[in-house]
């Protein structure tokens, strides 16, 4: 397939999303429709990347559908100038769509525990121009990131069995944080935003699939 079959495909797959009312705004529907899903995932399922569903990317673990990638996005109510800390790099594309999202004056950190991921995600951000707005780190992401803390958005891609304390502690005031929470097999995406006076409301926006989050505030295994 040619970068011009895939432009098309994408631009079908983004006006899907936008009918089915998941993309609501410009700034969303603009990243999903720049970032080139096929350049993250490997190189044999490149002609699924624009199928709405989650591929492997190796090592048990997944780039999510599309569709979630959006919506968490739109929760998240991203803007140019964020800083946002995304748990659970995989494939490196999510970030790359906030790192569009939050552009050359905004700042992302990723998270992802299993080393080989973090250089798979490395290479993909870095053929696609946006490891420059991507700061990698390998390590657990239930703890958070606190040399860059606090954050604007917190954007977690792997089921926890609740919001683990260090990431309320990282989140800024008027900051928002979108999570899967639940059991291995079900759960809820939760949107929890963090008031101007620091108490939390939390938000539920529909039952969702994610691999485990693997680490002290998440599942032992
Ligand atoms: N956002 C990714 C993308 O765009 O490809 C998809 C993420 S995948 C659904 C979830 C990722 O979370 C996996 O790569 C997994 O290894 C990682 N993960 C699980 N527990 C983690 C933890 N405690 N800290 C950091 N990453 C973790």
């Amino acid at each position: 397939m040619t970068e011009s079959d895939f432009s098309i495909l994408r631009q079908a797959l983004v006006e899907s999303l936008v009918e089915e009312g998941v993309i609501r705004s410009k700034i969303v529907k603009e990243a999903m429709l720049k970032v080139p899903r096929e350049e993250f995932v490997p190189i044999h399922l490149r002609h699924y990347a624009y199928e709405d569903t989650p591929l492997p990317i190796g090592y048990g673990q997944t780039i999510s559908a599309p569709h979630m990638v959006a919506l968490m996005c739109e929760e998240a109510q991203l803007a140019p100038g964020m800083r946002v800390l995304e748990i659970g790099t995989g494939s490196g594309y999510h970030a790359a769509v906030i790192a569009e999202i939050v552009g050359p004056k905004g700042a992302v950190y990723s998270i992802e525990r299993l080393a080989e991921l973090s250089s798979f995600a490395r290479r993909n951000l870095a053929r696609t121009g946006y490891l420059d707005r991507v700061t990698l780190i390998i390590g657990d992401g239930s703890m958070g990131y606190p040399p860059a803390a606090p954050y604007d958005r917190i954007i977690v891609t792997a089921a926890a069995p609740e919001v683990p304390p260090p990431l309320i502690d990282q989140l800024a005031r008027n900051g928002i944080m979108v999570i899967p929470v639940g059991d291995r097999f079900n759960q809820i995406l939760y949107v929890v935003r963090k008031k101007s006076d620091g108490s939390l409301e939390y938000r539920t926006v529909t039952p969702c699939l994610f691999v485990p989050l693997i680490g002290r505030h998440g599942w032992d295994s």
